[in-house]
């Protein structure tokens, strides 16, 4: 009898958090012979209380799929085989380092995707993979997502993971920029139930406005929704700074004494008044001149902003601004405001100066573009691919991606794939990317794996510490992600396909432990690396690296020296996870900048305003562009495969506004073919009076319609990808984030 099981119905029940966004909601599962019969919210999840989205609860539907891969895969021609692991590594050893030995490492390229973000394994041995794999070319979805967040958050306080998340449920006053959380469940700010807490929020007297070139759902429960053009937040944000300057409003509150720059972002700011970029926002200055003056009176208040401010040519200064206005207005680092989460797994290290933030220490071949956090642009990858010479990418290697839909200008992306010498996918779908692959390599099911957010509990709106087992043993045929990353990473490292697994895994954590042990500002009660690895949990891979993290971290138990302190063993006895409270603010604490302060005004941002200037100089535009969107059933560009979350009328439609749709003489549900300066695509139309005028949208990760996929549900509903549009030749200057939102876009009838 499972632990648990009741004796009557042979039924247990099993909680989990769910992996699927960045919500971390907790699941609760009723099993009977190891099948799920029924899943709901956890209601005593100490941080979602219940709350569930579709997309968790199709989770079961995910692990059922048919079309869900369960052993590896080789392909040979057009013709794909079932083979063993070892089958499956052998051809992968036997297919890259020939290469390698050949071309050189930059020869392989790898790329990862966002779902790596939600896993165990990625977080615990991506790094290691890398590390073996000594390839320049390193790739991943951040550059068509969140990058600039990153890079402006690096210069200023040091390191690019340190992010401030809105304080929603304190705050008085929410702006929200080109972000819609009840389709998207929130993002770079976990907080499950989103909608509640915006609720909430409203109820004690707060005011939530939404700036957005869509009414989308989140801005139908705003106070105010104001349009904006898209790609022109960051115009609209600097000039709410220059009324801050203008009329005397910024103040520092406890950050007096904690930030360098004032005077240059004021300097800065002078030529953007809201007169000068009314016209090109599309919000008229009365309304700026409002929001600045709201934003400074309120006790609590925080601005937050999102993929529409990241996805366009000036993301990184968008980002930059959210957080600039957020240090003016004293709302940095301070309850209601922006503040930075303590996780239970990253260690404090008071810094006193840190080494700052550096980008570009290497650059692309073909274009020279800086490397950032250690990856070119996506936006470039074709270019590396398709370029001959020294250096030229033969091979990809992706995990949890597909660059395919995700990627500017996929078209040529796709091209460029089929190019390649070989490739190999880690992926437990055969999607449109890895149609391409020779190898595929599929990690077990979600609900086989174990769980601990290392990712989410860093943005986290409070701060939470849980862990999961396993709902549901993985298949003796399947194998669980750490180990195929650990497999791979020991074929580039020379140890062979064969090696043994435990012994990269060992290597790993006592690795850890050593740099811990040499590092004066770890407390670890004088343990020696035996006794710590004989006092660590006594499973393998993530699980026990994570026992380790836990212990040596904020809330630890330091192998002795506080013996309430947290361990993997603490977590296991909640099950419904651990709060640890509300966040507290942390600076100078986290601060890594050379400076030890905040560089409100770094060189590098502050010199990319020049574009913007340039840009203001010219008429505002007024051709028709394209922004994508988002829905609480789609997860980018997967769960187009489950019934349940396709059913129903077309969502991949193209929404224009009434007058638009009335010059052009489009009519509702009729086709229209829209075209860009890279492709074209034919949709049905969407008349809704949600979209400003001179703006259409398209709903992103649909185009399911290529030869030789296994995907049988998404692609009998296949829509069209909205990247087909996307120039891959405009990015975000300083982050190479691609330019997906504020795509100019010609529409006509076909
Ligand atoms: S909101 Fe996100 S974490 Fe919560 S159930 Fe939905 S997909 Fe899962």
């Amino acid at each position: 009898m499972t632990q648990g099981q009741d004796p009557k119905t042979g039924e247990h029940i099993a909680y989990h958090t769910c992996p699927l966004c960045e919500a971390t909601c907790g699941l609760e599962f009723t099993l009977k012979d190891n099948r799920v019969i029924r899943i709901r919210g956890d209601k005593e999840d100490v941080f979602s209380t219940g709350y569930l989205c579709p997309k968790g609860a199709s989770i079961v539907d995910l692990h059922n799929d048919p079309d869900r891969l369960r052993t590896p895969m080789v392909r040979t021609g057009d013709t794909w085989k079932k083979v063993s692991w070892d089958e499956a590594f052998a051809a992968v050893e036997k297919g890259l380092l020939p290469l390698i030995k050949k071309d050189g490492n930059d020869a392989v390229a790898l790329y990862l995707g966002n779902p790596n973000a939600h896993t165990m394994a990625a977080s615990c041995f991506l790094k290691v993979l890398i590390k073996s794999l000594k390839s320049k070319n390193i790739y991943s979805s951040s550059s068509v997502d969140q990058i600039p967040k990153h890079v402006s958050c690096g210069f200023m306080f040091g390191s690019p993971l340190t992010i401030p998340i809105p304080d929603i449920d304190r705050t008085n006053y929410f702006l929200i920029l080109g972000a819609n959380p009840l389709a998207s469940n929130g993002s770079l700010c976990t907080a499950p139930d989103f909608p509640g807490r915006l609720r909430s929020l409203k109820k004690r007297g707060g005011k939530l406005v939404v700036i957005d070139p869509c009414r989308t759902k989140t801005a139908q429960m705003a106070n105010e929704h104001h349009f904006i053009r898209p790609g022109t937040d960051a115009l609209f944000l600097l000039s709410l700074v220059h009324v801050l300057f203008k009329e005397n409003l910024v103040s520092l509150g406890k950050l007096d004494g904690h930030v360098t720059g004032i005077e240059v972002v004021k300097k800065a700011s002078e030529l953007f008044s809201p007169e000068s970029v009314e016209g090109h926002c599309g919000i008229n200055k009365t309304t700026i001149f409002k929001i600045a003056r709201e934003l400074a009176a309120a006790d609590k208040a925080v601005v937050y902003a999102r993929m529409g401010t990241s996805v366009v040519e000036f993301g990184t200064l968008s980002n930059w601004l959210v957080d600039v206005l957020n240090v003016l207005t004293g709302n940095l680092d301070k309850e209601g405001g922006a503040m930075f989460p303590m996780a239970a797994h990253v260690p404090v290290i008071p810094a006193v100066k840190g080494k700052g933030f550096k980008i570009g220490r290497w650059k692309s071949r073909v274009k020279g573009l800086p490397e950032v956090m250690g990856e070119f642009p996506a936006a470039t990858l074709a270019d590396e691919i398709v370029t001959p010479g020294s250096g030229q990418i033969k091979a990809l290697l992706t995990v949890a991606a597909n660059p395919v839909i995700s990627n500017p200008n996929s078209t040529r992306l796709d091209k460029a794939l089929s190019t390649l010498d070989f490739m190999v996918a880690v992926d437990f779908y055969l999607n449109e990317t890895n149609r391409h692959a020779h190898v595929i390599l599929p990690p077990a099911s979600p609900l086989s794996h174990s769980q601990y957010d290392f990712f989410f509990y860093g943005l986290s709106v409070r701060n939470i510490a849980n862990f999961s087992p396993p709902v549901i043993p993985c298949h003796e045929q399947e194998m669980d992600k750490w180990m195929i990353l650990i497999r791979l990473a020991s074929i580039f490292s020379g140890m062979g396909a064969t090696a043994d697994p435990k012994a990269m895994d060992d290597m790993v954590i006592q690795f850890m432990i050593n740099q811990a042990l040499a590092s004066s500002k770890t407390q670890l009660a004088d343990r020696s690396l035996d006794d710590i690895l004989a006092m660590l949990d006594k499973n393998d891979g993530p699980v026990r690296i994570l026992d380790f993290l836990l212990r040596t971290g904020p809330y630890g138990d330091g192998f002795g020296l506080n013996s309430k302190g947290l361990s993997l063993d603490t977590l296991l006895a909640h099950p419904h996870g651990i709060d640890l409270g509300p966040l507290k603010p942390r600076i100078p604490e986290i601060l890594l900048t050379p400076s030890g302060k905040i560089e409100l005004a770094p060189d590098l941002i502050v010199s990319d305003i020049k574009r913007l200037h340039t840009f203001i100089q010219k008429p505002p535009e007024r051709q028709l562009v394209l922004i994508s969107r988002r829905h609480l059933r789609s997860n980018n560009s997967w769960f187009h495969n489950l019934p349940k979350l396709v059913k129903g009328k077309n969502r991949c439609t193209l929404q224009i506004n009434p007058e638009d749709a009335s010059l052009l003489g489009l009519e509702e549900g009729c086709p229209a073919c829209v075209s860009s300066a890279v492709g074209a695509l034919t949709i049905p139309i969407e008349i809704s009076g949600d979209m400003m005028k001179g703006v259409v949208s398209i709903p992103h990760g649909w185009g399911h319609d290529f030869p030789g996929m296994s995907l049988s549900v998404a692609a009998s509903v296949p829509g069209v990808n909205s990247n087909i549009l996307a120039d891959e030749k405009l990015m975000d200057t300083l982050s190479g984030n691609a330019v997906l939102n504020g795509i100019p876009v010609s529409i006509s009838v076909p």
